[in-house]
């Protein structure tokens, strides 16, 4: 029976979704909403059906600009936990000022949550909420001490965009109310220029 090369036929859909291990090497997709490329055995969510493009080599998927999952590693080189880390840490410190559940970072790396939060603490010591929060803070302080924007400003930018939020994490952190530490830290450095701290 002829079988166009790229179409997605039930017996690679039904593949898809019983992670067929037996098909490896034989065919692989890639999800048009997320531009990543998949084995047919990766145990990631199954994309809706109408966003699948089958490929016949990795290569060629590549070609077509999309990218290799980090879970099923369809290129064939392992990546190995470390690095992956590297790409996460990557992804949130440019992301923190926006809103990151676990599922949004678990689907931006092909990962499943459970799997990402548990490699994540292994190798960091510390969950990815936490690290995004002490990347919030780094930058808050950063900001308190650097610019004389008002608070609310430097909240919303760290990504805390709550006032009364943000200042309870802030002092869990240093110790300090938000205004309390801009204040310490210019006295400290014999500075007497007005600050706005509203
Ligand atoms: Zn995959």
């Amino acid at each position: 029976m002829y079988e166009p090369r790229h179409e997605l036929t039930e017996d690679k859909w039904e593949a898809i979704l019983n992670n067929d291990t037996s098909r490896d090497g034989t065919f692989f997709y890639a999800v048009a909403t997320t531009g990543i490329f998949c084995r047919p055995s990766c145990k990631s969510r199954p994309p809706l059906k109408e966003h699948v493009r089958i490929f016949d080599h990795a290569f060629e998927a590549m070609e077509a600009a999309f990218r290799p999952c980090k879970r099923c590693k369809p290129d064939g080189l392992r990546l190995p936990d470390e690095e992956w880390m590297i790409q996460i840490i990557q992804w949130i410190d440019h992301h923190f000022a926006e809103s990151i559940t676990l599922q949004r970072l678990a689907d931006q790396t092909h990962s499943s949550p459970y799997h990402l939060q548990r490699t994540f603490k292994r190798i960091k010591g510390i969950t990815p909420a936490e690290y995004i929060q002490e990347k919030r803070m780094d930058y808050a302080m950063h900001e308190l001490l650097t610019t004389h924007d008002p608070i609310l400003d430097i909240a919303v930018r760290s990504g805390i965009p709550n006032a009364a939020h943000f200042a309870t994490t802030f002092q869990k952190r240093t110790g300090l109310s938000p205004s309390a530490y801009r204040k310490k830290h210019i006295m400290d450095k014999g500075e007497d220029d007005e600050i706005e701290t509203k």
